[in-house]
């Protein structure tokens, strides 16, 4: 069996953590397994759609290089599912409805009140052609419902939630197409999962019951039915599934200067019993991945937490790796004294500019005569060899200043900050001349 998974976001808007982790979920279980990943475009709802947020869904998927090897759309696809509800009409398992919006909401207000449950019932199944007529006659027209078969209760065994059951006479009859002619996600959810050989549906736990009500779609049109796995809901560090996270896009942790590794790296653990790695590639992450990992509370996504992540993966990541995006001249030696010191690869240029000069540091007064002292060694000294040890090595002798009292000042005339990378190796990088000339300015 050729796994396929598919990752089905609806066109209305970006993609946001929450459904990115769905789309690398479903990547890392069909890369897990030689199999295919399918991007659909659930485009049903034509107002709200549009070809820029596909787009936007496709770029980002490639900024995290989860490419997928194929791609449909549903809007190209009307005729299956106008074709698929006649073969159900066929077997009697969807029929006409007329109640409005209002007279079903009246409806469930009822049964509330009466304490029961506010499932639909089935008046449309007892229209006689006559009522249908009337209601014809009126300008109604009809919305379809599918029928439940409510013989037997809905089982299925969740990959992540294990057995799951459902009683159909507690489910409403859904609706699958509205009165206007335009589909609900439910059935072309359903045509596409058939037509596109579909074998695992990963997603979230808020389409658990969509599942119970799909699993007698895939039956009634004859199918086989696939596995499932819903995916436990992503929280803020608030425990709560913040605003915030809802609005979390790509391309705003790309700004923040996360890397696409770092958040994949994230994304693949969190809320499951695997612990979080600064993992450089992919690999592992598909190696590992294993629904049976996941556990059922909500996972935490806390952006500190990914920030740190990202920093950890940078220090790791080779120039090859980072070059095209490194400042131009910049080179294997200065990226190994650099990333260290970095929180994403953009503020690599922070440094290469201190390296490149010019820095404006005067030093406090006590410090003047130590940086002269300095500048003087330095002049004399050949900068092959470990220019660094020399230099401080022979001010040590010549000044009686150790430790912080010797090399802070140093550090501040040479690249006018408290703190960075290694003195040893950008002391190479900045060169005799322009280091004798920063001593000598931050003396005067
Ligand atoms: N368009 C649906 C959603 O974004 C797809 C759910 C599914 O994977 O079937 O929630």
């Amino acid at each position: 069996m050729t796994v396929v998974a598919r990752f089905a976001p609806s066109p209305t808007g970006r993609l946001h953590v929450g459904n990115i982790r769905t789309a690398l979920h479903n990547w890392l279980w069909a890369r897990r397994n030689g199999g295919k990943f399918i991007l659909r475009l659930d485009d049903t709802d034509r107002e709200r759609s549009s070809e820029e947020n596909a787009q936007s869904i496709r770029d980002d998927l490639a900024w995290l290089g989860l490419l997928p090897d194929e791609e449909h759309r549903q809007s190209d696809r009307f005729a299956r599912y106008e074709a698929a509800l006649a073969t159900l009409h066929a077997a009697g398992r969807v029929y006409p409805a007329y109640e409005s919006a209002q007279e079903l909401d009246l409806k469930r207000k009822v049964q509330l009140g009466r304490g029961k449950p506010p499932v639909y019932d089935r008046a449309a199944l007892h229209l006689d052609p006559a009522e249908i007529a009337r209601l014809e006659a009126e300008g109604r027209r009809p919305h379809w419902r599918f029928k439940l078969d409510t013989g037997s209760s809905i089982e299925w065994d969740d990959l992540i939630r294990g057995p799951q059951h459902f009683d159909p006479a507690l489910l409403s009859d859904p609706v699958v197409r509205r009165e206007d002619g335009s589909w609900l996600y439910m059935l072309p959810s359903v045509v596409d999962d058939i037509d596109m050989h579909v074998t695992h549906v990963v997603r979230g736990e808020d389409h658990v019951t969509n599942t119970a009500l799909q699993i007698q779609m895939f039956e009634a049109l004859g199918a086989a039915p696939l596995a499932f796995a819903h995916e436990a809901l992503l929280v803020g560090s608030e425990g709560k599934l913040s605003k915030r996270l809802g609005s979390l896009g790509a391309d705003a942790l790309r700004d923040a200067g996360i890397e696409p590794i770092a958040l994949l790296a994230k994304l693949a653990r969190i809320g499951t019993s695997l612990p979080v790695e600064p993992v450089t590639a992919p690999a592992p992450l598909i190696e590992s991945f294993d629904f049976a990992t996941f556990g059922r509370a909500p996972a935490r996504f806390d952006m500190e937490e990914l920030a740190g992540l990202n920093a950890r993966i940078i220090h790791q990541l080779d120039y090859e790796s980072v070059a095209p995006r490194l400042p131009a001249g910049m080179g294997a030696e200065a990226w190994a004294a650099i990333r260290p010191n970095l929180a994403s690869v953009g503020e690599a240029a922070i440094w290469w500019s201190i390296v490149q000069g010019p820095v404006a540091h005067r030093a406090a007064e006590q410090d003047r005569p130590l940086l002269a002292q300095a500048a003087e060694i330095a002049e004399r000294m050949d900068w092959a060899e470990n220019p660094w040890a020399a230099l401080t090595g022979a001010l040590k002798q010549a000044s009686g200043r150790t430790g912080k009292s010797l090399f802070l000042p140093l550090r501040q005339a040479l690249t006018g900050r408290d703190s960075g990378p290694e003195m040893a190796t950008l002391v190479r990088l900045i060169g005799k001349d322009q280091s004798v000339a920063r001593l000598r300015a931050a003396a005067s």
